[in-house]
């Protein structure tokens, strides 16, 4: 069973929703701020719950807990068994940010990263989704020509539980006096390549129809496997998506000469998380990306801007708030339900920058709250 029924249902107009007419139909959020800003943006964002509960109807109950360093300094753990039980329970969990110069003494294991691969693992979310937008106020925000950036819109589907980043045997090993060597294994298997290219054709569907599957198939067998196993998916089940290979350095140019192209991409773990991260800083600032994981449907998905902690600024009222507020906008999408409110959340974000909203690394002075506040705003004229 694929989380992608979420997907599909998403295309269904958000006032045809059989859940809507349920009695009692609550959605519960965990939100576990952590450490340095993610408290901070963690806030803003929830006041931008609290507004969709007390004017769009949004039934979401909130549950607050600790994790990472936070979490590291109330119980010794970085991910507690409590906490990780909860984020199987509830519907979604937000975190802001985990670590800090405050822990780089604790030993790895109780590291306040530690704690965050440790959720992702227990939540099993196979399915990263990293969208790369620009927002029309922001073009000039970015490292690339408007013209080339203008009206960009496109999603990353990242395996995200797979791949060289997990796969065995990996290890130092001595081989001769002096020498030694370092390896990893880029392992897939069927099922793997299967249900997370499924999930990619399935959100193509949403889109625009258009998926382009990376690899390098030239150079590499596990690359060869993803392109047959994609290939073969497409024709026996998706012929209607309009499909396209290519490899992964020749996407990197790509996304450099003309990201326009894109609808949604198609990646392995370690092309995806490159990739990725160069796409979306085309669009500007790293405050303004959020991220989702997901799992099987009817499994929690894990939504998180894809910032740090940043120590250099933590508790100054500095950072930008808005890549975890667009990703409790993600999280209303695909885990809470309410895509309309998603959009809503979206729109509010573009509407805030429109009028002039900017926080210090967008080249404003506002803060973290008033940022806040100028998408509470929008959200208040948008309804
Ligand atoms: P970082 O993302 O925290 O910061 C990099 C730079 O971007 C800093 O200059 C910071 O001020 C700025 N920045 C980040 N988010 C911002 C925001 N919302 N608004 C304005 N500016 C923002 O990365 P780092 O400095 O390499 O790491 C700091 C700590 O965060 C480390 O302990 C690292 O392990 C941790 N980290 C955690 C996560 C996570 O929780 N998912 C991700 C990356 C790094």
């Amino acid at each position: 069973m694929y989380h992608m029924a979420l997907i599909r249902r998403r295309a269904v107009p958000a006032a045809e929703w059989p859940y809507l007419e349920k009695e009692g139909f609550v959605k519960e959020l965990l939100v576990l701020a952590g450490d340095g800003i993610g408290p901070e943006v963690c806030a803003q964002a929830l006041r931008v719950v609290e507004v969709l509960i007390a004017k769009h109807q949004l039934e979401v109950r909130i549950e607050n807990r600790a994790i990472g360093g936070a979490s590291y300094d109330l119980c010794g753990t970085p991910l507690s068994d409590e906490v990780r039980t909860l984020a199987g329970e509830v519907d979604a969990v937000l975190v802001g940010a985990v670590g800090g110069p405050k822990w780089q003494d604790v030993s790895r294991e109780k590291r306040p990263e530690a704690g965050l691969l440790e959720l992702r693992k227990a939540m099993r979310t196979y399915i990263n989704l990293r969208p790369a937008y620009c927002f029309d106020p922001l073009v000039d925000a970015s490292s690339l020509k408007p013209d080339v950036i203008k009206g960009l819109n496109l999603i990353f589907v990242r395996e995200l539980m797979g791949g060289v980043y997990f796969g065995e045997p990996r290890g130092v090993l001595q081989i001769s006096a002096g020498v030694e060597k370092g390896f990893d294994t880029q392992v897939y298997t069927t099922p793997e390549i299967e249900r997370i290219a499924r999930a990619a054709f399935d959100l193509a569907r949403q889109r625009q129809n258009r998926l382009v599957s990376v690899d390098k198939a030239n150079v590499m067998e596990s690359g060869v496997l993803w392109r047959a196993v994609v290939d073969r998916l497409h024709e026996g089940e998706y012929a209607d998506v309009a499909l396209t290979h290519m490899y992964a350095d020749n996407c990197a140019m790509q996304l450099v000469r003309n990201p326009r192209q894109f609808d949604v991409i198609l990646t392995d773990n370690l092309f995806g998380d490159i990739l990725s991260d160069a796409a979306a800083m085309v669009t500007g600032s790293l405050g303004m990306l959020p991220s989702a994981s997901l799992s099987d449907i009817g499994r929690p998905g894990l939504y998180e801007p894809i910032h740090g902690s940043a120590p250099d600024i933590a508790g100054q009222n500095l950072a930008n708030p808005i890549a975890t507020i667009l990703s409790i906008g993600m999280a209303l999408r695909w885990s809470l339900e309410r895509p309309d409110l998603g959009k809503l959340v979206d729109d509010a974000v573009g509407k805030a920058l429109a009028r002039g909203a900017r926080t210090r690394d967008l080249g404003g002075e506002m803060s973290t709250e008033d940022m806040g506040s100028a998408i509470v705003q929008a959200i208040g004229v948008a309804a």
